[in-house]
C-alpha cells in the first residue's frame, strides 16, 4: 500500500476539510471554499463534489487543492497535522528515486538532442568541405594543362583523382541521402571522410605550391 491510499484508510475529505475550517451541515452539504458560493453547493464526505464549479476528489486532493501543494506534500501534511500511523520515509525515498528517474530521463533528452545537433551540423560542415574538396581537384585539373609529365604523374594527384569519385558519392549521400545513409556515413566513415578531405587540400597545396615555387 502506498502513502496515498494509507492516509486515504485514515482520514475522509470530510475531517480534513473541518479540521481546516470548512462547516459542513449534518447532511453533508457545505459552500464550496473554491468558489464564490453563497448556497450550499458542495457535497463532502469521503470524497467531496462542488456541483457548481466542478471541483471534486480524494481528502489528499481536498488539501492539495486548498493549500497549494502537490499530491504528495498533502499527503506529508495529512500525516503530520493528523499524527498519523503512517511511515512516509519509505514513500519519501521512493520519491527521491521517482526524482532520480526523472533526472536521469531528463539528462538523456538532452544528451540525444545534443548528438542529433552535433549530426546535423557535421552533415553541414561536411557538404561545404567536400564541395570545396571537389573544387580543388578542378583547380588542379586546370592548373596541370601543360605541365611536365612528373608532376601530372605525381602521387598527390594520383590520390585526388582517386578521391574524387569518393567524394561525389559521399555528397551524393549528404545532400540527398535518407536519414539512414547519412546516419552511417557519420558513424562509419567520419575519420575517413576527414583525412581524405585534409589529403585533397594538401595535395592541391604541393601541387600548385611546389610547381609555382620550382617555375
Ligand atoms: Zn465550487
Amino acid at each position: 500500500m502506498n502513502i496515498f491510499s494509507e492516509v486515504k484508510e485514515h482520514l475522509t475529505a470530510r475531517q480534513a476539510a473541518e479540521y481546516y475550517g470548512l462547516k459542513v451541515k449534518r447532511n453533508g452539504t457545505t459552500c464550496c471554499p473554491f468558489h464564490d458560493d453563497k448556497h450550499p453547493s458542495m457535497k463532502i464526505e469521503k470524497n467531496y463534489h462542488c456541483f457548481a464549479c466542478g471541483v471534486g476528489g480524494d481528502v489528499i486532493d481536498y488539501v492539495s487543492r486548498m493549500f497549494g501543494l502537490s499530491q504528495f506534500d498533502a499527503a506529508l501534511k495529512l500525516i503530520g497535522d493528523f499524527t498519523l500511523p503512517v511511515d512516509a520515509k519509505g514513500s519519501a525515498e521512493l520519491s527521491v528515486q521517482e526524482k532520480e528517474r526523472i533526472h536521469r530521463e531528463k539528462a538523456e533528452r538532452e544528451r540525444i538532442a545534443h548528438i542529433k545537433e552535433r549530426f546535423e551540423k557535421w552533415c553541414s560542415q561536411t557538404i561545404d568541405i567536400l564541395r570545396n574538396c571537389i573544387l580543388e581537384v578542378d583547380d588542379v585539373n586546370h592548373f596541370l594543362i601543360g605541365k611536365p609529365l612528373d608532376i601530372i604523374f605525381s602521387e598527390d594527384y594520383a590520390q585526388m583523382l582517386h578521391a574524387e569519385p569518393l567524394i561525389n558519392y559521399w555528397l551524393d549521400i549528404l545532400c540527398m541521402g535518407d536519414i539512414s545513409e547519412r546516419q552511417e556515413l557519420f558513424l562509419m566513415d567520419r575519420k575517413k571522410v576527414e583525412e581524405i578531405a585534409g589529403r585533397v587540400c594538401a595535395g592541391r597545396k604541393r601541387i600548385m605550391g611546389c610547381s609555382r615555387g620550382s617555375a
